[in-house]
C-alpha cells in the first residue's frame, strides 16, 4: 500500500491519524485482497483507487466533525466495510455496527475485525428488517450508507435506526440534485428534515463530485415504516 498516498490524503482533508490506524489500513488492504481472491468483495484492485474511492472517501463525515466522540453509527449496507471500517480504523472511540444482507461480507468483516484487534457489532440482516428490531431502532447517534440505494429510499433504509437528534449521511455523487425532492419528502414521512448537501472532495480527484446528505432526525419514525423488505426499492416513498 502506498502509505505516502494516504497520509498526504488524511492530511489533505485535515483528518486526524496515529501509526496504528495506518498500520490498519495497510493490513485492511491485505486482508481484502486475500478475500478478494475466493469471493467478490471489490472491483477496486488499483491500490492507489482503492485508498482514493474507499479509504478516503469514507472518512469524509471525519473532515467535518459530522461525528461526535464516542459516537454509535450503524453502516447500512456496509459490503466490504465501507465506510465503516476506515471510520472505526480512523475512530476506533466510534461503537460500529455493519450491517449487510450478505452472509459472506459479514462473516470477512468479522474475520477483518478480529485480525485488526478492533472491537465491533456485525448484523446480518436487511435494513427493512433490522430496523424494526427494538435493540436496533432509534438506538444509533448516525446511520451512514454509501452505494446501497437512491437518496429517497436510503431515508427509509437509515432513519428508523437513528434517534431523535442524530443524523443519517448518505455518500452521493453529482446526480444528487435531482433526487433532493423526493428525498426531502421521504424523510418528513419518516420523521426526519432533509439538513443539506455537504460537498465531501477526495483529495487529488477534483473531477469525482463526491459529497454527503445530511438528514438530521427531527422526530419519531411512525411505526409502520421501514415497510417490508424490498417494498422500500419498488415502491419508494415520495
Ligand atoms: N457500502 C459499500 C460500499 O460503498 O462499497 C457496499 C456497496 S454495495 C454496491 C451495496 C451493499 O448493500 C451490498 O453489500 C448489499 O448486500 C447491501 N444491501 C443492499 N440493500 C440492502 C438492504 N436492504 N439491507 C441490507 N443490506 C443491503
Amino acid at each position: 500500500m502506498n502509505k505516502e498516498r494516504l497520509v498526504s490524503g488524511l492530511d489533505a482533508m485535515g483528518i486526524a491519524y496515529d501509526q496504528t490506524a495506518i498500520e490498519r489500513f495497510e493490513a485492511f488492504h491485505a486482508i481484502l485482497d486475500e478475500y478478494n481472491q475466493k469471493m467478490d468483495l471489490t472491483a477496486v484492485l488499483d491500490e492507489d483507487e482503492r485508498i482514493d474511492r474507499h479509504d478516503l472517501d469514507s472518512a469524509a463525515p471525519l473532515a467535518k466533525g459530522l461525528l461526535l466522540p464516542r459516537a454509535k453509527v450503524i453502516d447500512v449496507g456496509t459490503g466490504a466495510g465501507f465506510p465503516g471500517m476506515p471510520l472505526l480504523i480512523l475512530r476506533p472511540d466510534l461503537e460500529m455496527t455493519f450491517l449487510d444482507a450478505l452472509s459472506k461480507r459479514i462473516t470477512f468483516l468479522q474475520d477483518a475485525l478480529r485480525r485488526l484487534g478492533l472491537t465491533a457489532t456485525t448484523l446480518h440482516a436487511r435494513a427493512e428488517d433490522a430496523g424494526r428490531m427494538p435493540e436496533h431502532r432509534e438506538m444509533y447517534d448516525a446511520a451512514v450508507s454509501r452505494a446501497v440505494a437512491s437518496s429517497a429510499v436510503l431515508q427509509e433504509l437509515m432513519l428508523p435506526f437513528v434517534r431523535t437528534g442524530g443524523a443519517a449521511i448518505a455518500w452521493k455523487g453529482p446526480g444528487v440534485q435531482e433526487e433532493m425532492t423526493a428525498a426531502r419528502r421521504a424523510a418528513f414521512v419518516l420523521g426526519g428534515t432533509v439538513r443539506g448537501i455537504e460537498p465531501a472532495p477526495v483529495p487529488r480527484r477534483d473531477d469525482w463530485a463526491h459529497c454527503l446528505l445530511i438528514t438530521d432526525k427531527t422526530g419519531k419514525t411512525p411505526k409502520t415504516y421501514p415497510r417490508k423488505a424490498g417494498t422500500p426499492n419498488k415502491k419508494p416513498l415520495a
